[in-house]
């Protein structure tokens, strides 16, 4: 098993790099430790900069038997659906800590399997929402990051809410003006 870096490690801001196909043995024996790592740590994905290796890998699980591993290597979106959900997130990088992340219900990903085969498929639900997860982690951001979005949205609302109130407000003097 190997140490999983956690947050604030300036490590997990690198942007993580495309590896050589045809897949090393010394990247298949760290995909094998990935997946011990992820599952030992009953995680349901894992990117390989979490354990210090700035390569553009990650391992994912979400099933419920937790026995389908996907392994991803070189992966990127080419197709993403319009419809986004906002569900809590937590990561092995910050734990105990948890956010509200929205993601794309299902993502088309071309990638390389595990044994060297450049493989497109659509995921769908969680298991989207994981890969989702794990791409960010190779561009150096974590789920929590996405606090300052949220913060803007609260900021915004705040500010709409104040606008409309001094507009009410002002309605409310204008009336009661005409009817003096
Ligand atoms: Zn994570």
């Amino acid at each position: 098993m190997m140490k999983i870096l956690t947050y604030p490690d300036t490590f997990l801001r690198q942007v993580s790099k495309d590896i050589e196909i045809p897949v090393s043995d010394y990247d298949l024996a760290l995909i094998e430790s990935m997946k011990e790592t992820m599952y030992k740590n009953k995680g349901i994905g894992l990117a390989a900069i979490q354990i210090g290796y700035q390569k553009r890998m990650a391992v994912v699980d979400a099933s419920k038997s937790q026995t389908q591993p996907i392994t991803l290597i070189n992966p990127y979106v080419i197709k993403r659906s319009d419809i986004t959900v906002k569900g809590s997130e937590g990561c092995l990088s910050a734990p105990g800590k948890f956010m509200d992340v929205p993601r794309e219900t299902w993502i088309k990903v071309e990638y390389v399997c595990e044994h060297g085969k450049k493989l497109c498929k659509t995921f769908y639900n969680m298991t989207a929402i994981v890969i989702q997860h794990e791409l960010d982690h190779m561009d150096g951001k974590l789920c929590i990051d996405y606090r300052g979005d949220n913060t803007k949205d609260f900021l915004e609302e705040a500010e709409k809410e104040k606008k409309e109130l001094n507009e009410s407000y002002q309605e409310s003097q204008r009336q009661t003006a005409e009817r003096n």
